[in-house]
């Protein structure tokens, strides 16, 4: 069959350029005997736990065997062990132990959890009506996926490098701002909907088109009960307010973001709605715009000055100050009898920070429909053709 002959070659050029295993190999030539892609085309990106590839399905006409199309699709190759995992050249260089499969196996197994988290979570990013790429098909460290770019093949930049055209630096600067509000927004619906902290939210990982932002790279989101998804929250706020300065957004406080993130006030309303939700959120950023005291706008270039400095000053103490990082540890009165936890226990928590009470009211919603979830979603994680 020419198709696969084909598609047979350029894997065969893929492995040799990015050094594919003979498994990897073997899991695309599956793909492509199934036309779920034609053959594994350019790198997108290589990366130090995954490649990324554009994978292009071609379309035949049936009776002459010409092509009358071509469909993109993206898969994301984990690396596996010895060949792109391990130092190559500690291996060429005699250390051999992974030669005899030391840690081959595990190592694999390892991988195949994290892409198979992955494909759980744009399945649920999916459910939830956000902007993710749709998750087609997993085969152990193999993750198809839609293709998030053009019709020939380039995908959407990434935040990072986009150049926002507008009438005038004005404009470029109103649609940053909204970019930022819509952010807030999905991360807020990530959080109450999805019951999911991205936990590597950055520029990096988010593609834009459009006005649109798209989430990716979501191996390593966390649910609500995980210990540190509060301070893996802090982090993604962390790491947008930072990125969204640099652009010249006047944002929010970091605390005040967290608060609106995690509030359980007006965050599932529109569980099943993501366009009213993300009206709904952005109507909210708003108020908390309005509620501030107001800069100055240049008028008065030393107040807006203090005004940044204590604004920074401000996000440094609450990237540092403790948080709870699940009601378990609330509610472990022993940590607070040793001195761990913050003084004066629950009560006090609950008297002292706002904060505090939002995530505890969130979390009374249980973590078991994040739990049925998964089920539902992965039950079908291994032969899923979304098409
Ligand atoms: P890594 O773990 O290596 O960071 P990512 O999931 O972030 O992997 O993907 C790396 C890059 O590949 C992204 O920055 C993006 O440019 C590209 N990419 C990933 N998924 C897609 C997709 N579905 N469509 C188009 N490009 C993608
Ligand atoms: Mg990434």
């Amino acid at each position: 069959d020419n198709k696969t002959h084909l598609g047979r070659e350029k894997a065969d050029r893929a492995t040799r350029d990015q050094v594919l295993d003979k498994r990897t190999e073997a899991i695309i030539e599956h793909m492509v005997r199934k036309e779920l892609i034609s053959e594994l085309q350019g790198v997108i990106s290589t990366g130090k736990e995954a490649n990324v590839y554009a994978a292009p399905l071609y379309t035949y006409d049936d009776e002459t065997g010409t092509q009358t199309g071509t469909h993109y699709r993206a898969a994301k190759i984990y690396k596996t062990s010895i060949l792109s995992f391990v130092d190559r050249e500690r291996y060429i260089t005699g250390e051999h132990r992974f030669r005899n499969g030391g840690h081959k196996g595990n190592n694999r197994k390892m991988v195949k959890k994290w892409a198979e988290k992955e494909f759980r979570n744009l399945q649920r990013l999916n459910r939830a009506g956000l902007a993710c790429p749709y998750p087609i098909q997993l085969k152990a460290n193999v993750l198809l996926m839609e293709f998030l770019g053009d019709g020939q093949g380039h995908a959407y930049p990434r935040l990072r490098d986009v150049e926002l055209e507008g009438v005038d630096d004005n404009d470029i600067a109103q649609q940053w701002r909204q970019l930022y509000i819509q952010l807030l927004g999905l991360v807020r619906r990530l959080y109450h909907v999805c019951r999911l902290v991205h936990a590597d939210l950055s520029e990096y990982n988010i593609l834009y088109h459009e006005h649109v932002l798209y989430l990716i790279d979501v191996s390593q989101s966390v649910g609500h009960d995980h210990p540190q998804t509060f301070d893996f929250l802090r982090m993604d706020l962390h790491n947008i307010g930072a990125f969204f300065r640099r652009k010249g957004v006047d944002t929010l406080r970091d605390r005040t973001v967290f608060e609106f993130v995690t509030s359980s006030s007006g965050g599932t309303q529109h569980a099943d709605d993501p366009v009213a939700d993300a009206a709904a959120a952005a109507e909210a950023v708003e108020q908390l715009y309005a509620a501030r005291p107001t800069p100055s706008q240049g008028a008065d270039e030393k107040a807006d000055t203090e005004a940044m400095a204590a604004l920074e000053v401000d996000n440094e103490v609450f990237r540092t100050q403790y948080i709870p990082q699940s009601l378990h540890q609330i509610y472990d009165e022993g940590m607070v009898a040793r001195g761990d936890g913050p003084v004066g226990g629950v009560e006090a928590l609950h008297a002292k920070d706002s904060l505090y009470r939002n995530l505890l009211a969130g979390d009374k919603k249980s973590d078991a429909d994040a739990e049925e979830d998964d089920e539902d979603g992965g039950a079908d994680v291994h032969d899923h053709d979304g098409g």
